[in-house]
């Protein structure tokens, strides 16, 4: 793993009232390379936000005054820096609220440092959740005549390498043979890099653009995901990926890891 500081010369700001995980966020994030300020309530964390502009901002749910969704709500209205919520609470809904509200990613107490230092790496390394996907790669008059695709649509993850553009996923050069379902699925968890993806998130993903504002999502819809992530997992074992891993989030739904993140 490199060790390149992906805060260097950036800010960040650790809402949090606990003086101990405060503390400890903060040292997580200074080691990081990051400028950090920090608050000890959800006012107060707003106002520091509005001031430092931050890149990162970690914060607490059960704060003294402002729970941490509303600060969520507060810092969306004029503010898009990454914001992973650090949560005690192991509820499903509170993790959906929180995402729902804006948060990028979210981490659950306790934690180990070099955890979150992962967590904060990998977001920072991804676009942002509202952007659009990676655009199509523009053909280069001047390009070589050989077979090598154009990296523009190429997304790697371990020994996973997903086309998006030849709608190719191979595995050590060896291609998977996946559905067109599957394929939509994969391409999502990899070019979310890590971020946790809903099975609501990914019943949409699954349905593709045909279905645009076609809301309604069911018990069955979700039932359907764990079916078709299911077969991928089989498909990328076949493919001899052991790179790469995709996670439960229980109660939530699924994120793609890279396995050296667990033994990191
Ligand atoms: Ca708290």
């Amino acid at each position: 793993m490199s060790s390149a500081s992906p805060g260097e010369g950036r800010a960040a700001v650790v809402i949090e009232d606990d003086l101990e995980i405060r503390n400890l966020v903060c040292a997580v994030l200074e080691q990081g390379g990051f400028q950090v300020s920090s608050a000890a309530s959800g006012r107060e964390g707003v106002e520091v936000v509005r001031d430092k502009v931050p890149t990162v901002v970690t914060l607490d749910i059960g704060l003294p005054d402002i729970d941490g969704y509303e600060v969520l709500r507060r810092l969306r209205s004029d503010s898009d820096c990454y914001v992973v919520v650090l949560s005690g609470r192991a509820d499903e809904m509170d993790i959906l609220t929180a995402l729902q509200a804006g948060a990028d990613d979210y981490v659950l107490k306790p934690f180990r440092p070099r955890e979150l230092r992962a967590r904060i790496d990998a977001m920072l390394r991804r676009p942002r959740r509202e952007s659009a996907p990676p655009p199509p790669s523009a053909p280069t008059p001047a390009a070589k005549a050989d077979k090598t695709p154009d990296t523009a649509s190429l997304l790697r993850v371990g020994s996973l390498v997903i086309d998006g553009d030849a709608r190719t996923a191979t595995c050590s050069g060896i291609e998977l043979q996946l559905t067109k379902t599957e394929f939509n699925l994969l391409h999502d968890l990899v070019r979310n890099n890590g971020a946790v993806r809903t099975k609501n998130e990914l019943v949409r993903v699954a349905r593709g653009k045909d279905y645009r504002g076609y809301n309604f999502v069911s018990r069955t819809d979700e039932r359907a995901i764990e079916v078709h992530i299911a077969n991928l997992r089989q498909k990328l074992a076949h493919g001899n990926d052991e790179s790469t891993l995709i996670a439960t989030v229980r109660g939530v739904g699924f994120r793609l890891m890279a396995r050296s993140e667990d033994s990191r």
